[in-house]
């Protein structure tokens, strides 16, 4: 259908608050304001000893995002990337990415003695990676979609370091001990990281998923991507449901 006869037949409307808009599949200005709430979440001494760049979400996992999130994830609507990439690029862009930004944590490009150059050459984000299977069946890594473009807009290239060798029950409903022992040993190396030797050695890395919950899945990325020499790690999560 013609764009113009969908808006005259369904004008679009904002997804928060119903409130008309002028675009479709994106919210309106001051509920997007009160979305984009980049926060540092809380960890346990071991995710803390591994993320010393620390785990961000960019929003809170809730009404309108959540509903969003859900649909790209499982009703596959793309239609839905442009308002997305919108809130993850105004999110992204508060975080303490590289050096410049002002903040004292983070993944700062400490400036080189030798040249005095401060890059963001270093820095290298890598998607929470999908069993082949659920792959195949979803046709796409979510994770991948809502970051690959913001993250490309601020230099930061994102590559699937890591596969899934082992596909894991469902974590709703176990405990934080059960989903730490149905996630153990699931994620390894890409073969291309792999085969490239030192991929990951002395990078400073930024692992994205869509929403954390317990931080168990991100953990077990993480072990594997410290094993492979990354220097210094940051997560990043575009929600969650943690305040
Ligand atoms: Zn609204």
């Amino acid at each position: 259908m013609l764009d113009w006869v969908l808006d005259l037949l369904f004008p679009p409307q904002c997804p928060a608050c119903g409130r008309y808009t002028e675009r479709r599949d994106t919210w309106c200005d001051s509920c997007f304001a009160g979305l984009v709430k980049p926060h540092r979440l809380p960890l346990d001494a071991e995710m803390y000893s591994l993320f010393d760049g620390g785990v961000w979400a960019l929003g809170v996992y809730e009404a309108g995002l959540r509903d969003m999130l859900r649909q790209l994830k499982y009703d596959g609507k793309k239609g839905l990337l442009p308002g997305l990439h919108r809130y993850m690029a105004a999110g992204l862009r508060q975080l303490p990415l590289a050096a410049g930004n002002g903040r004292q944590e983070g993944l700062r490009c400490n400036k080189s003695r030798a040249d005095g150059d401060v890059s963001r050459e270093n820095v290298l984000a890598v998607p929470v990676p999908l069993h082949p299977d659920r792959l195949k069946e979803r046709g796409f890594n979510q994770s991948e979609l809502l970051f690959r473009e913001p993250l490309a807009a601020l230099d930061i290239p994102l590559q699937g370091a890591l596969v899934r060798c082992r596909a894991t029950t469902p974590q709703f409903g176990l405990t934080a001990a059960e989903r730490r022992g149905n996630l153990q040993g699931a994620f390894a190396l890409a073969e291309e990281a792999t085969a490239a030797g030192d991929a990951l050695n002395g990078k400073k890395v930024i692992l994205v998923d869509d929403i954390m919950t317990t931080g168990a899945t991100l953990q077990e990325c993480a072990l594997v991507l410290k094993e492979a020499g990354a220097a210094s790690l940051m997560g990043i999560v575009a929600a969650s449901g943690r305040k």
